[in-house]
């Protein structure tokens, strides 16, 4: 069977959008760049905080089992010790002994150079983790990590979130943050960087109850893609065979999902049985035991693993919102995002610049600024700025024209079906509102027509 491709979207077009519009530039551009390093712009910071966003609200506020945490990029050196990162983080290396390029051994489907053809050296392991030192004295005693992954900084206050919410088993614990992984080759955008943001979920349960456990984070994980706009068909589930599994793990699958390069980990679901409270409770010496009030007995829970990137989600996220369709003699590029991830909500386009529209124009964008981003634009003609409000992903525009200073209407643009309706200035914050709530079909109030019904050119 052939492997199926992402039609119309490719790397070069997406990296080019997201330069071009604001949503990702490469770091410290202006001194030749940082390797593999990104800094996200306007539009860019606003996707990846809807894309926690969801996260957070998905995952902790809308649950009863799951409790949220922030914990220290930085961490007490035993922490990694006690993981196993120090020993067991690596990835083996291999240098061309030609043109002196690294490259990971494990990743390679020729011996030799991918880019010059040369021989490559034996594998080297290569510990991951970044190293800097805590205080004014670089030494070996105060040598201490960049965390390269979340989960550590969970385990290590099990106890303290159990003592102070009272939490029973089945619970989880859910973490946002940075991570930091010396990666031997980088590359394809920000899949793979060197800095990263993470969303990982520790979920503990009772042995035993562990594989259904496990089963159950599947589904909830590629249900939270798919009802964020995700295809489904660009999902799939891949199982880690016995050789490649973690050292803490029992059993692991990732979602994959079919970027631009082909198909690719977007998260990792990991049963790490009690690896980790294990080892922690070991080597600190403090008991990370959990009392079942049912049966009176000291155990130690199972933990189940979602992990996900926030930059992968972001990249594909942006690749399966990404369409070109053609609209009259022209290609119009758009990224379907799910308004939830949209970083602009609402564009306000007045047709003129001329008073006294400027002032009514002005007027709406503040009366919705509080309650969304939006984007006020009055360059150029009305069809470009469709255009540009569509590139980015802005699920409604606003246009303001002469005629609403007589009837105070304006009207609302939709984004995928270019449909339009005219409804009063007193009932935009409202339709907005229940549109972006995903409602389909609704009855506006007098003077406002059926949104569905609706099929007018895309013209203001
Ligand atoms: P890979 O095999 O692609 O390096 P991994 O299996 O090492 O990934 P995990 O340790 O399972 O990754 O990390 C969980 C998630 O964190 C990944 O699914 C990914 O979304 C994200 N992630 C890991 N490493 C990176 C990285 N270098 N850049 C961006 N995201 C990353």
């Amino acid at each position: 069977m052939t492997e199926r491709v992402p039609t119309k979207v490719n790397m070069e077009k997406i990296v080019s959008l997201c330069r071009r519009r604001g949503f990702i530039f490469p770091n410290s551009e202006i001194y030749g760049g940082l390797s593999s390093c990104w800094d996200y712009g306007p539009l860019g910071v606003e996707l990846k905080h809807n894309i926690k966003q969801s996260w957070w609200r998905a995952m902790v506020q809308e649950r009863d089992d799951m409790v949220g945490l922030d914990s220290s990029i930085l961490m007490h050196p035993h922490v990694w010790t006690a993981s196993g990162h120090l020993k067991g983080f690596v990835d083996p290396m291999v240098e061309c002994k030609s043109c002196h390029l690294r490259w990971r051994g494990d990743d390679l489907s020729s011996v030799n150079c991918p880019s010059c053809g040369g021989e490559l050296t034996e594998p080297r392991l290569f510990n991951l983790m970044f190293k800097t030192f805590m205080g004014p004295i670089e030494e070996e005693a105060n040598i201490i990590y960049l965390r390269p992954e979340t989960a550590q900084g969970i385990f290590v206050n099990f106890q303290n979130v159990v003592n102070t919410t009272r939490k029973r088993l089945p619970f989880g614990i859910a973490q946002i943050g940075k991570a930091f992984r010396n990666e031997i080759t980088t590359g394809n955008f920000i899949f793979r960087s060197r800095e990263f943001e993470q969303m990982e979920i520790e979920f503990f349960v009772k042995p035993g109850t562990d594989g259904e456990w496990f089963e159950y984070w599947l589904e909830e994980r590629l249900n939270w893609y798919v009802k964020l706009g995700i295809k489904r068909e660009n999902l799939k589930l891949r199982q880690h065979t016995k050789e490649e599994l973690a050292h803490y793990a029992i059993n692991c699958r990732d979602i994959n999902y079919l970027f631009p390069m082909g198909w690719a980990e977007l998260e990792g679901i990991a049963n790490r049985g009690d690896f980790d409270l294990v080892q922690h409770a070991n080597s600190s010496g403090k008991s990370l035991n959990y009392l079942d009030e049912e049966t009176k007995e000291h155990i130690i829970p199972y933990i189940i693993e979602p992990s996900a990137g926030v930059d992968r989600s972001a990249l594909a996220f942006l690749c399966d919102a990404y369409d070109e369709e053609l609209d009259k003699d022209e290609i119009r590029v758009l990224l379907r995002l799910h308004p939830s991830l949209a970083p602009i909500k609402v564009a306000i386009l007045p047709l003129s610049r001329r008073e006294p529209l400027v002032k009514l124009a002005k007027q709406i964008s503040a009366d919705l600024r509080p309650h969304w981003m939006v984007s006020y634009d009055d360059a150029q003609s009305i069809g470009r700025r469709y255009r540009r409000q569509d590139e980015i992903g802005t699920p409604f525009c606003t246009t303001v024209d002469f005629q609403s200073l007589e009837d105070n209407q304006v009207t609302i643009r939709d984004r995928d079906s270019m449909n339009q309706i005219r409804i009063p200035i007193s009932e935009l914050k409202n339709t907005l509102q229940a549109k972006l709530e995903g409602e389909d079909l609704f009855v506006l109030p007098p003077g406002g027509k059926i949104w569905k019904e609706e099929k007018s050119p895309d013209s203001p």
